[in-house]
């Protein structure tokens, strides 16, 4: 692996983003907003910066932005981490994850995540010496199979790693299939790890459960989040994990060695938007919805297989129809034949190399860019 003829490993964000610059291509890719962020929020980080915050803060976030999240969570589910013990701001929801499998992933132990997973998960666990297991969400509706997911506990398992709203499915485990991942985590003791970055995306009027709300759970789970889904700033980096000071401790214990802390202007900034009104949400909610629709609507009318996401802000779709297998080989040639970047989503499952035909779009962009980026597909297809 090591040495002078090893070549860099990049993500597939990193290589689709690249083809999308090469080409001029509408990036339809890598999950990341083309707008700046709300001015309100910009200008408290600006404000804080020109304030002269700008030395390391304490290792768990600033005081403020511990509270901030804290409060969040009792607003809008009743939750109450403790703001001293209970919190740690991280760089980014993927310093989180990261964090918490080396915190609490021993070397031989198994972690149970969703399949198609995010990315991370699997170099995070694979980091901390242990073996992820996927239990498989299948086309068309990528719901949790919960007898899957008993099945695939054995005496080696030590964490449910569970993300709701999911990353690349757009699947919102229900309130049934929370409960049954409630129940089992009780029943074989284990810790559940839940990445819940796009609790505010969620469509149709559904409704965000975080795990740690169940009964039973909050002892035995780290929620983590992120300022740059809700808040449309994911360069600043500022995620979070919550739950119980034991746990969180742990966290904290290796977070201190990775990051150790970061980006104290921008946590002022999220102190701030995080304490944003409901009409904030609702209108963030309604600007996506706009957007899911128009995005699901465009890609059935041209004629791919369209998998309608209760949230995030990503739509799979299978290519089959166009006489793709490869999902693979359709992005690829993508950027070339329509100016469009999409995302393969076979590289979120353990058999990477494996061909599927599901390929991801973001609709994270402006209407017009969707509108612009449906055109090409439409045209070129
Ligand atoms: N988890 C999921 C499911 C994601 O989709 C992402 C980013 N797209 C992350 C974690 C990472 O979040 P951050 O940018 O805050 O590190
Ligand atoms: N999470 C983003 C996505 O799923 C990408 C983040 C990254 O580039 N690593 O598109």
């Amino acid at each position: 692996m090591n040495g002078p003829g090893r070549r860099p490993q990049t993500t597939i964000f990193t290589t689709m983003s690249a083809l999308a610059q090469r080409h001029d291509a509408v990036n339809l890719g890598q999950g990341f907003p083309d707008e700046s962020g709300p001015a309100h929020i910009i200008e408290a980080a600006a404000t804080a910066m020109r304030e002269g915050r700008n030395q390391y803060p304490p290792l768990a976030g600033i005081p403020e932005l511990r509270q901030a999240i804290t409060a969040h969570q009792q607003h809008w589910y009743g939750l109450a981490p403790d703001p001293d013990e209970g919190v740690t701001v991280t760089a980014g929801a993927t310093e989180a994850i990261t964090a918490a499998m080396l915190a609490l992933v021993d070397p031989g132990d198994e972690v149970i995540a969703l399949e198609p997973s995010y990315d991370s998960y699997k170099a995070a666990v694979t980091m901390a010496g242990g073996t992820l297991v996927p239990v498989r969400l299948d086309a068309p509706a990528f719901r949790l199979d919960t007898a899957r997911l008993a099945a695939a506990v054995t005496e080696r398992t030590k964490v449910l790693l569970i993300n709701s709203p999911h990353n690349p499915t757009g699947t919102v485990l229900h309130r049934a299939e929370l409960e049954a991942i409630a129940a089992l985590a009780v029943e074989r003791d284990l810790l559940v790890v839940t990445d819940e970055v796009y609790e505010h995306l969620v469509f149709d009027g559904r409704e965000h459960v975080p795990l740690a709300s169940l009964p039973g759970m909050w002892d035995r789970t780290v929620s983590i989040g992120s300022a740059g889904k809700t808040f449309s700033v994911t360069g600043w980096k500022i995620g979070w994990a919550t739950g119980p000071a034991d746990l969180i401790a742990r966290v904290k214990d290796v977070k201190q060695w990775l990051s150790f802390a970061s980006g104290t202007p921008f946590q002022y900034g999220i102190a701030t938007a995080l304490a944003s009104g409901e009409e904030f949400y609702r209108d963030y909610i309604a600007g996506y919805q706009e957007r899911r629709d128009l995005m699901v609507a465009g890609l059935r009318g041209i004629g791919f297989d369209v998998y309608e996401p209760e949230g995030t802000y990503f739509v799979t779709t299978s290519v089959a129809p166009f006489g793709y297998e490869d999902g693979m080989r359709f992005c690829l040639e993508l950027p070339e034949r329509c100016g469009v970047v999409a995302i393969p989503t076979q590289v979120f499952y353990l058999g990477e190399q494996e061909a599927r035909p599901e390929v991801r779009f973001a609709f994270c962009k402006q209407l017009e860019v969707i509108e612009e980026g449906l055109k090409r597909l439409g045209a070129g297809l």
